[in-house]
Parts: C-alpha cells; structure tokens; sequence
C-alpha cells in the first residue's frame, strides 16, 4: 500500500514530519541508491514544457505555417518519412537545444550528484534529454569519456557512467548513414535552425579519400540529434541493458523516483524490476538459519511528484511524496545532517587542519585528490582529447577507415540492430544460462521497450523472437567484464580502507609540514 505524505504539510502533522524524516534517514542510511528521474527534475531549471503548444512551438508555427504536427509526433521516429516534418522536426529541436544551453541545474541535479560523491549512489536513470546531470558532474552514457575508444566500436565504461540517458542526448549528433557520433556544435544548431541537417564529416572524409584516389565517391549521411524518438531503439540499448542487468544484480537498497508521471511502458519495468530488489533488501537468512528481520528504513521505493501514482503501483511504491522535488531534496539534506552529522564531517576536519597546520601542503594534496576524483567522472576537468572523432582519429587513404562506421548500409543495418547477436556460438548460449540464472532468472524480455512509449507497447511486446534476441544479447562477453567492475569502489570494503589510507597521507603531509 502506498502511503502518501504531502511535503508542504510538513511542518504541520506530526506523524506526516515523522514519516518524512524517516525517509531521510532512510537516504542516509542507504549505500546503494537507484535513482529514476523525468522531466519533473528539470521544471526550474527554465527549460520550457516542449510539450504544451505553446512557448518552443511558436517559432516553428512561424516558420512553417502549412505544417500541421502534434506535440507528441516531434518526438515520433515516423517524422522522419516526411521532409516537411523532418525539418520541423530539426528547428524546433534547435530552439529546444538553445533553451537548454541558457538553463541552470536545479538542487535535484546536484542532490543527485551529492548522492554520488557520498558514495550512496549505485546509478542514476534518466528520461531527460538535457543533460544536466552531466553539468553538475554526473558522467553520462551519451558522453565521449563514459566510451571505450579504439577500432573497434565504441561500448559503455559500466562503472564510468552515473547517469544512464534513456532518451539520448540533445547536446550530441549522429550520422543517419553511418551513426558516427559527436557534439552538436553551433554551426550543426543554426543549419537544423533552418531545418536543414548539416552533412556527416566522417562520411564525407571517407568519400574524399576515395575521389583522391579515382575510387567512385561514397554515399554522405546527414546529422540528426542523438535523441531517442518513439518507436526508434536506443543506439546504445545493449550497453544499457547490461547496466541495468548488473545494477539489479548488485540489489540496490533503496528506489527514489522523481519528477516523472511513470507512463511510458519500458520506464514502468524498469521501476517494478528495481523495485523488486529493493523490497528484498535486508532479508533472507542469517548464516545460522533464522530469518533476517528488515530494518524498518530498510529496502524502500519512494515516489516524489506533484501528482500521485495509478493504482497500479499500490505494491510497488512505499511512499508517494506529493510536491516539487527541489523541495524534497533540501528537506532530506537537511534532516541528513542533522540526524548523521559524522557523514558530513571528514571534509570540515580535513579544511580544519589545514588552517590550522601546513597550510599550502594540505590544500595542495586536497586539490590534488580532489582532481583525480573529478578526473574521473567530470569531463570539464579532464583533458580530454578532441571530442570529435573526426578530427582525432584522421581517415589515412591507404588503409581501412578508422572509425566505428561499417562500409556498407547492410552491415550497418545488422549492427545498428538492438539484437545483432543473434548468431551466437553454442557456449555463448550456455553462458547465457549461466547469466540467466546468475541474475537470479531476471525478465530481460522487455528491454527493448525501455525506449518505446505505452501506446505502441503492442506492437513491440513482441513475439518469441524478441524475447529470445533480448536473450541472447547477454551472451556478450560484455556481460561477465561488465560485472567486474560493477562492484565499484564505493561498496567495495577493500577501496574503502583504500580511501582510509589515502586519509592517512594526508595526515602524513600535515605533520611534515
Ligand atoms: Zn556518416
């Protein structure tokens, strides 16, 4: 049963504020923290509602006045078979891209990232195509830095990424011909602004090469944006799926969704999927046979939005807090650290210290560390290469194009495909079993519908085939790399004491100065 807690009536009722501390203990208390957001988390960030018809639909009204298109068929792949909606489509994405550039993260993206620098976070899960989680330093799966990099074609850094974009990216673009991908850039904004797609430069690289040496010229694909659209699968689905395989393998103790109606079918299985996990948090058996009793702050799905959930999430759903989620957040950062203070101690003591005693050598070693740490997840702060592929990785005519670009569109076809593995070896399949059965007989059927919306759910729920294609995707050797790793630092009792240690150095410089 949902209980339903209004956020604005805390002060109010007792046993309402008592609830909503325990919630925040709850947070507190919690180690491995998954997180589902939507468009509700970016409300103040000064984006405008692209769905509503008026505001971003003006200038595109203006522009094409013979045009007739719903809010909901800009974000339908079908937009494509038309040229008219195709550039409809372009400019009203530049706008949006444009009102996205000129908003500010809310507190929610940076509780988000607080969550992770405290090392509460296991993974953060996101519908929106804003990328602001990026801005407050959450790494996300669109970006350059979460990608492996070499020949062969990109894959997912499982423990790179913080913030899982469901829906794509806004502020990347790929080629429709050879699915290069890169970072839109002004001049790819004002040609979608005239809603004329700019050409793909590595495509048109690889055609250049071939006219320098007599060869027939090559087919150029255009850019379109990274997102995601209706109907269309996520360029990126398996690697996805592996996270979400590996997160729900790792059982997350606590589920807070926020700011999102929960309407969209493959949204709706990865909550129930995570949801299951986390209501098993703390039970079991003891080693001598007894059954564990749950702590009651324990294994528990919050739900912050301003409307309540359906009905249908009355078994799923232990607290329904109806308000902004900005709100929320400040409220729980409050009540933390006032009932765990020491959780937020070790950074005073250490700036303490550094007043008092060897000053210099103490802030140096602090924003020493503190770089590294960003390094790793913020890709302001790293040096990283040039972002375009293009212009780091330089087409050479007398060999094979460096690129993750297959040469021909039927190959590219097979590996675009969400389910290319479908010719899979015999001992593959039985480490699919032995997966299968590892992720204690987990659904992965529905993957794919992640990225589909409720009303074409029929048609995508598919038949056999499917399921077994969603299958066998797990027999990527991905898959048991993948978990490795996945048991990240932050759990991890042996980097845990690694972390003690490094505090140790710190001390260490403190006393020679
Ligand atoms: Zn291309």
């Amino acid at each position: 049963m949902t209980i339903s807690l209004q956020l604005n009536a805390a002060s109010g009722e007792p046993s309402t504020r008592r609830t909503l501390s325990d919630i925040s203990l709850g947070v507190a208390r919690s180690k491995k923290i998954v997180l589902v957001t939507g468009a509700g988390i970016s409300c103040s960030c000064g984006i405008p509602d692209f769905r509503s018809s008026d505001g971003l639909y003006a200038l595109v009204k203006e522009r094409y006045p013979d045009v007739v298109l719903k809010g909901r068929d800009l974000f339908d792949a079908s937009l494509f078979r038309d040229p008219a909606s195709t550039s409809v489509f372009y400019t009203f994405i530049s706008q949006l891209k444009r009102s996205i550039d000129a908003a500010t993260p809310a507190p929610t993206h940076r509780f988000i990232q607080t969550l992770d620098a405290k090392h509460k976070l296991l993974r953060s899960y996101t519908q929106n195509i804003d990328g602001l989680e990026e801005r407050v330093g959450l790494c996300g799966s669109s970006s350059q830095q979460a990608k492996t990099t070499g020949k062969r074609k990109a894959k997912l850094k499982v423990k790179e990424v913080r913030n899982v974009q469901l829906h794509g990216d806004i502020h990347r673009v790929r080629c429709t011909f050879c699915s290069a991908e890169m970072p839109c850039t002004e001049e790819h904004l004002l040609a979608f602004e005239n809603g004329k797609p700019p050409n793909c430069p590595e495509c048109t690289s690889r055609s250049e090469a071939r006219v320098a040496r007599s060869a027939r010229a090559l087919k150029i694909g255009t850019l379109r944006p990274a997102i995601v659209l209706y109907d269309e699968p996520h360029p990126l689905g398996d690697d996805i799926g592996t996270i979400q395989t590996s997160d729900i393998a790792r059982k997350p103790d606590m589920l807070i969704i926020m700011g999102t109606s929960l309407k969209v079918h493959g949204l709706k299985k990865l909550v129930k999927d995570f949801a299951k996990v986390v209501h098993a948090t703390g039970t079991g058996t003891t080693p001598n046979g007894a059954p564990k009793v749950q702590k009651n702050w324990q294994g528990k799905v919050v739900f912050v939005n301003k409307t309540p959930p359906g009905s249908e999430w009355s078994d799923v759903i232990d607290y329904h807090v109806a308000g902004e989620t900005d709100e929320w957040v400040e409220k729980v950062l409050e009540d933390w650290k006032k009932l765990r203070p020491s959780d937020w101690e070790v950074q005073q003591t250490l700036d303490k210290t550094g007043e008092t005693s060897g000053f210099k050598v103490v802030k140096d070693a602090t924003a020493k560390t503190k770089g590294k740490a960003a390094s790793k997840r913020n890709p302001d702060v790293e040096n990283v290469p040039p972002e375009d592929p293009f212009i780091s990785q330089p087409v050479s005519p007398s060999k094979k194009p460096i690129s993750s670009a297959p040469s021909s569109p039927s190959k590219r076809r097979q590996s675009a495909s969400h389910y290319s593995d479908v010719e899979s070896s015999p001992r593959k399949r039985r480490d699919i079993a032995r997966i299968a059965n590892d992720m204690e007989k987990l659904d992965m059927s529905d993957m794919r519908l992640l990225f589909t919306d409720a009303t074409n759910a029929i048609k995508n729920t598919g038949g056999g085939d499917d399921l077994v294609m969603g299958k066998l995707d797990l027999s990527k050797p991905k898959v048991r790399k993948a978990r490795t790793p996945a048991v990240s630092k932050e759990d991890n009792p042996e980097s845990r004491s690694a972390a003690k240690s490094r505090r140790g150095v710190w001390v260490e410089i403190v006393q020679k100065a």
